[in-house]
């Protein structure tokens, strides 16, 4: 036998019948962002690598040393697997100017690529649901993209789900703790890991986000940036705050949430659940008011979330939450392979009529057909017997319900019965 080859590390398959699960998800998914008004949107799996630098930051995780870059041989281009969903979405907005006739709620779900260490909930290719609204400056929106989640939580039947928010303030205000942040860094210099002391003048904020235990006394203790936000940023704040009371929404105010990416401004938030060790996080956003104009665009708001799918399915699983799994309707035995043609005609027809139908293949006795019925778990097997067939007929045997009987349906007009077969 020639040798294995293997997928890729942190890159995972998914088959049945996990598939089943994935695919109750992004139905679920659908239906909540119908109910939201939130379209669709697919962008390339591929993008030049700048689009990341600039959108994302240059001293982000992510562009120092999570991104698949590579050059095209064909023509030296730098190119990145989309690490996140947000900067792909509005370098195509401003590319088509979709801006033009007004604000944009949009929706996406797909593969992302990071090059991290694979461990449970991270993986290199991961799964995102992400939304984003743009052209919309107001706390409104902030509170519409954060509600939905708690529906879609509702929904796929997760319970609680912890909500923390912050707010980031303005580049200007931002400028002012950092000052103060680095100071304060600064006298505690000796506390400062490797991580912390290469970010010290070029990312600051994300020291606040350290994980290092070593640190967090110091961190706790560092300037808050809630303190240094003007009245515009701390009304956005409050406004959000008030939607969120109203709509019974608890959350955490969360002076320490900076989030990953350098886009963010004003609202950030992240939903976490404590039921999955360390990568708790399931879904993190907010606003970019900046990035439509990063990207070349005519300065426009924007604000977003990205939820992690396999966390999710994750959480899904150790709340025992059992999606309905996928079964035919009936499974179609087929004891005489001369009868073949006239059971394709038949069950074709049935499927014409929305019935979904699992057609015996391979031959085999009776016995070893109806083993593959039970174990497709199929309501009803269909027989296309020769002495039945003969007489214009198939049976249908009931396989779930033992009180029920077993009877015989007209081959010349299967549509005439086919709603029999279909769950109640
Ligand atoms: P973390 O702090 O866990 O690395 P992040 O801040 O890098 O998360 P985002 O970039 O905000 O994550 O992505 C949004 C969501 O996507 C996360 O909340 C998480 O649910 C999911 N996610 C991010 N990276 C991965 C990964 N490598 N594997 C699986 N899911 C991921
Ligand atoms: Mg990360």
């Amino acid at each position: 036998m020639a040798e294995k080859i293997v997928a890729v590390k942190g890159m995972n398959d998914i088959l049945p019948p996990e598939s089943a699960r994935w695919e109750w998800f992004e139905d679920t998914v659908r239906a909540l962002m119908r109910r939201y008004a939130y379209l669709n949107v697919r962008t390339p799996i591929v993008e030049h690598t700048p689009l990341f630098v600039r959108g994302l930051g240059e001293v982000t995780d992510i562009v120092e040393k999570e991104m698949y870059s590579f050059e095209d041989s064909m023509n030296g281009d730098q190119l990145s697997l989309r690490p996140e969903g947000t900067a792909g979405v509005v370098r195509a907005i401003v590319e088509h100017s979709a801006l033009y006739e007004g604000g944009k709620r949009l929706f996406y779900i797909g593969p992302m690529f990071r090059h991290e260490k694979p461990q449970r909930g991270r993986y290199r290719q991961f799964h995102q649901v992400g939304v984003e609204a743009l052209g919309f400056g107001g706390p409104d929106v902030d509170a519409e993209v954060i509600l939905m989640c708690r529906a879609l939580w509702k929904d796929l039947g997760l319970g609680e789900v912890r909500l923390d928010i912050n707010s980031l303030g303005q580049p200007e205000e931002r400028k002012a703790h950092r000052a103060a942040l680095i100071a304060h860094f600064e006298q505690h210099a000796e506390l400062l890991d490797e991580d912390a002391r290469r970010r010290l003048h070029s990312n600051p904020l994300r020291i606040l986000d350290t994980k290092n235990p070593n640190m967090q006394a110091m961190v706790e203790a560092a300037p808050q940036l809630i303190d240094y936000l003007g009245e515009a940023s701390l009304k956005h704040f409050d406004a959000l705050k008030a939607i969120l009371d109203a709509a019974g929404q608890p959350y955490r105010v969360n002076p320490r949430l900076v989030r990953g990416m350098d886009y963010y401004n004003l609202t950030v938030f992240e939903w976490v659940t404590d039921k999955l060790g360390a990568q708790g996080t399931i879904c993190g956003g907010g606003r970019y008011d900046g990035l439509v104009e990063l990207i070349g665009g005519k300065p426009a708001p924007g604000i977003g979330w990205g939820m992690g799918i396999e966390r999710v399915l994750d959480l899904v699983q150790q709340l025992g939450v059992a999606p309905p799994a996928p079964v035919p309707d009936a499974y179609a035995v087929v004891p005489d392979a001369a009868a073949l043609p006239q059971a394709v005609r038949v069950v074709e027809a049935l499927r014409g009529a929305g019935v979904s139908v699992q057609l015996h293949a391979g031959g085999g006795s009776m016995k070893s057909q109806f083993k593959k019925a039970d174990a497709s778990q199929a309501r009803y097997a269909l027989i296309f017997g020769g002495d039945e067939l003969a007489r214009g007929e198939v049976a249908v045997k009931p396989l779930r319900d033992a009180a029920a009987a077993q009877c015989t349906r007209t081959i010349a007009d299967p549509a005439s019965w086919a709603s029999e077969l279909l769950p109640a």
